[in-house]
């Protein structure tokens, strides 16, 4: 079964997330579990994490389909050794919110280097990172999603997530998470079928379809390649149907959580039966 959902609200408290997914139709959802623009926050409450459980359990979503974000504020490749001892101890509290949560994913966007350090001393910082916040934790994927590419911004190549994942000691807590709109501004193009299919392939050559753990379903504002992040409304943008038509009718993309980020929340009851509707008769 194809997992759709959106990035929902937690305003009040992580246990209003699922009654906000169930709210627009959601099979998956993403949230944040603390505010995203500071760096520390009130660890969660016991009364906070069993209404969030029970929440979950009563819109019948399962823990595996809710892929909670990090904070934007990490970078876990950052090059100078104070910042970033701060974003790994950010992260790390992230992984134990989503471990406390009862969740199995964290999806990050990677690093960057601030041309500071080289591509390859970002990517080994990157992969540390995430080998000394594993070690401390249990049961939680790290899932690094890949980029647009803009500024310093790495893993917008699918190259260098296969380097990190390279990189990282236990393989069995790694994954990606693909954007749509991302990885057509990083210049792989999605607008037809066979691009899809061109697309694709080299992903599972370089990273493997194996390490998929989620979607971000976004179109793009900008065009191929442009290496800037900008969302839009799901067939709205220069990326079009065909991708979504291609991702919702390949059974590489079952049982994973594919969560729209576009623009207009207002729109995203009807983007999730739209996305359910491009599915073909079996
Ligand atoms: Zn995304
Ligand atoms: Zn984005």
């Amino acid at each position: 079964m194809k997992r759709i959902g959106a990035h929902v609200s937690a305003a009040g408290g992580v246990q209003n997330a699922p009654l906000n997914a169930q709210k627009i139709g959601a099979r998956a959802f993403a949230l944040f579990t603390k505010n995203q623009r500071q760096w520390s926050a009130k660890p969660l409450t016991e009364e906070q994490i069993s209404a969030f459980q029970e929440n979950l359990a009563a819109v019948n979503i399962a823990p595996e389909h809710v892929l909670p974000h990090d904070s934007y504020l990490i970078n876990l490749g950052h090059p100078e050794a104070a910042a970033l001892a701060k974003s790994r101890d950010a992260f790390l509290d992230e992984l134990q919110r989503c471990q406390q949560l009862g969740l199995r994913l964290l999806n990050f966007h990677p690093g960057s280097h601030l041309d500071k350090s080289s591509e390859a001393q970002c990517l080994a910082t990157i992969a540390d990172s995430i080998n000394w916040a594993l070690a401390q934790t249990t049961g939680v994927v790290a899932v690094i999603e890949n980029t647009a590419g803009q500024g310093s911004n790495l893993g917008w190549r699918f190259e260098h997530l296969a380097e990190i994942i390279n990189q990282v000691e236990d393989r069995s807590r790694v994954g990606i998470c693909l954007d749509t709109c991302h990885t057509f501004v990083a210049g792989y193009d999605l607008r037809t079928e066979e691009a899809c299919e061109a697309t694709f392939a080299e992903f599972d050559r370089v990273v493997g379809f194996s390490y998929l753990r989620g979607m971000h379903l976004n179109d793009s504002k900008p065009d191929l390649g442009a290496r800037v992040d900008r969302h839009h409304s799901i067939g709205q943008g220069k990326l079009g149907l065909s991708v979504f038509r291609y991702i919702m009718n390949d059974p590489r993309f079952e049982e994973i959580p594919m969560v729209l980020e576009t623009i207009d929340e207002s729109l995203w009851p009807a983007e999730i039966e739209q996305l359910y509707g491009l599915q073909k008769e079996m």
